[in-house]
């Protein structure tokens, strides 16, 4: 075995030891580049730990992509600011910065079913987890039969802190479902918890004035929620058709272009 043979297995076996994944996959053309373009020996080890660097990096991007378990991809770039009114595209972009999540302020989608709530939701939540914040996505309903299952087991404390984990929670579909006062008064505590410590984006088909329905009815409780909840939240409704609808809609209910007139 020649030695560059050699060298090459050692320096496999130890960037595997290492766990420099990175590195291992670029230092044989990061090698062969530097023959060729003379680099010094400074300039290729930059290079490669740079490789290593962009590998580490995406990989905790996965990881916490996998952690907020979205139930689909959505993200900004697919997302037609023209097909929805109340929504302003600098706004949003304003949002994916993060900033609001540094500050623990929340944010709040209103607006009529089909208007882009859980994919801008989605978006703002997949831009969180590109800058390696932890994100939880949750529709409203499975968040709360996951807290009274775990009441029910004597895990609502290790749920709890679950939830307050993470940087950014994301309650989908808040109003959908009624709960009973049991079920309101758990996602109550769980969301007046991160209350000025983590950020939570919800989103909700009501208007603040039918909340009250949410929660089991229950004024105060909703009140008290509501008051938190918008405290230091940035509010957008969402307007117009939906857009599922709209792309379904056949020809033949387009409007009919107009005779020409001699
Ligand atoms: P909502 O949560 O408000 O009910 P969704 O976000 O689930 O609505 O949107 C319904 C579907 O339409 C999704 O597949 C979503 O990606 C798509 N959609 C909605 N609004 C837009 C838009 N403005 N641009 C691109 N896709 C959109
Ligand atoms: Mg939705």
């Amino acid at each position: 075995m020649s030695r560059g043979a050699v060298t090459r297995d050692l320096l496999i076996a130890q960037a595997r030891w290492l766990k420099m994944p990175g590195l291992l996959r670029a230092f044989e053309a990061c090698a062969r580049q530097a023959r060729e373009e003379k680099w010094t020996h400074e300039e290729y080890l930059y290079e490669v730990l740079c490789a290593e660097q962009t590998s580490r990096n995406d990989s905790a991007v996965r990881t916490r992509l996998r952690e907020a378990r979205f139930p689909e991809l959505k993200t900004l770039d697919t997302f037609d600011f023209r097909a929805v009114e109340g929504v302003s595209p600098t706004e949003i972009a304003d949002l994916a910065r993060g900033d609001y999540i540094a500050r623990k302020e929340n944010v709040i989608f209103a607006g009529p079913i089909g208007t882009g709530k859980t994919h801008l939701a989605t978006a703002l939540g997949i831009e969180a987890a590109k800058q390696k914040r932890r994100v939880l996505f949750v529709r409203a309903a499975d968040l709360v039969r996951s807290l009274v299952e775990a009441r029910d087991q004597r895990e609502l404390g290790r749920l709890t802190r679950r939830l307050q984990a993470v940087d950014l929670l994301i309650c989908d579909e808040l109003g959908f479902v009624p709960f009973d006062r049991a079920g309101g008064e758990l996602l109550f505590n769980a969301l007046a918890n991160r209350y000025e410590r983590g950020s939570v984006i919800v989103t909700t088909n009501l208007s603040f004035a039918e909340w009250v329905r949410v929660l089991g009815s229950d004024e105060k409780l909703t009140t008290a929620l509501l008051d938190r909840l918008a405290h230091h939240a940035t509010v957008i409704t969402t307007k117009g058709k939906s857009y599922r609808m709209r792309r379904r809609q056949p020809r033949s209910m387009a409007p009919t272009p107009e005779a020409p007139t001699d």
